[in-house]
């Protein structure tokens, strides 16, 4: 009874097919008007250091709203941005905006914190990447110190060279550089000897099993003392409970990031939660 014919299954299969693409036309074709219809935003989300809950960093997350179809995704419209070379313009136009919003804190005397912004790989092939991130960095007034960049790979390297060429002109430029979503996959050991990097940002899949077994956490463990070893800095990514915050900080990680400190908010919601943070943690 359940049996569906053939005839019928190739028909919905069809149909769901025919719905996607007709999505997915739609997605692009907003996406060349996004910026310059005001549809895009940035969200920001706390890292805080595991030691004290201290907020140490925020990392910028950018919002897409279509006029149509509602709030979309960066997993579905960042790769067609990847593809279409629309996110050359909507990758400086994030670092534009982040850099900005940290000036406005800052200018606002609320503690100094890191920005971290997501980087494309097509970005980083770019040849005048690092000119743009100086011109953004003084424009802004922002010591590159304050400014990380986080890598993941989503699209294929077609020169790997030639992004970690840009990579260590970005380094010497003083800013910090993040390698993203750690044991996820894509991002993987080859990175490791191929950008010096500062940081080392453990992905939310193995940080979301970390309670579930000691050979779980011991690749927690190992992974921490791996980036030690090479003189970096660790942030666990996803960290949604008190028992995964309690089993990081044995591993001795350094940072956190996740719906437990805080999920990713507008602007001045932001704001607000860095002076709450002000008047319970003095000094
Ligand atoms: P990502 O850089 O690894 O960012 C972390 C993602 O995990 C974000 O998803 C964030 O909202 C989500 N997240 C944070 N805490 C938790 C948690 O406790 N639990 C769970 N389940 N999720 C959590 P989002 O904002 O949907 O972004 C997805 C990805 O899109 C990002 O992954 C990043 O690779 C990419 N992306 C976002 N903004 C940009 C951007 O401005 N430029 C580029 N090139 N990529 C971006
Ligand atoms: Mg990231
Ligand atoms: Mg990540
Ligand atoms: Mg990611």
């Amino acid at each position: 009874r359940a049996k569906m014919s053939g005839r019928a299954t190739f028909c919905f299969y069809t149909a769901q097919l025919q719905a996607q693409m007709a999505r997915a036309l739609h997605v692009e074709n907003g996406l060349r008007r996004a910026l310059e219809r005001d549809e895009m935003l940035l969200h920001y989300q706390p890292q805080c250091a595991l030691a004290d809950g201290r907020i140490v960093g925020a990392e910028a997350l950018l919002r897409w709203r279509h006029p149509e179809l509602g709030w979309i995704p960066p997993s579905e419209f960042v790769p067609m941005a990847e593809t279409s070379g629309q996110i050359a313009g909507i990758g400086r136009w994030v670092l534009d905006t982040a850099l900005g919003q940290l000036r406005r804190w800052i200018d606002a005397g609320l503690p100094p914190l890191r920005m971290s912004v997501n980087l494309s790989a097509v970005q980083l092939r770019q040849p005048d990447l690092p000119e743009q991130v100086a011109e953004l960095l003084q424009r802004h007034r922002i010591e590159p110190a304050w400014l990380e960049l986080e890598l993941t790979e989503t699209v294929a390297w077609d020169d790997p060279l030639e992004s970690a060429r840009t990579v260590a002109r970005l380094n010497a430029m003083g800013l910090r550089i993040a390698i993203d979503d750690f044991g996820a996959g894509y991002t993987s050991f080859s990175h490791l000897s191929l950008f010096r990097a500062g940081t080392l940002k453990i992905d939310r899949s193995l940080v979301s099993v970390i309670e579930n077994s000691e050979g779980d956490c011991s690749v927690v463990t190992a992974i921490v003392n791996l980036a030690r070893t090479l003189g970096m800095h660790t942030v666990a990514e996803g960290v949604e409970t008190p028992g995964q915050r309690a089993a990081l900080a044995r591993t001795g990680c350094d940072s956190a990031q996740g719906w437990l400190f805080g999920r990713p908010v507008a602007a001045a919601d932001f704001e607000t939660v860095l002076l709450q943070h002000l008047e319970t943690t003095p000094g």
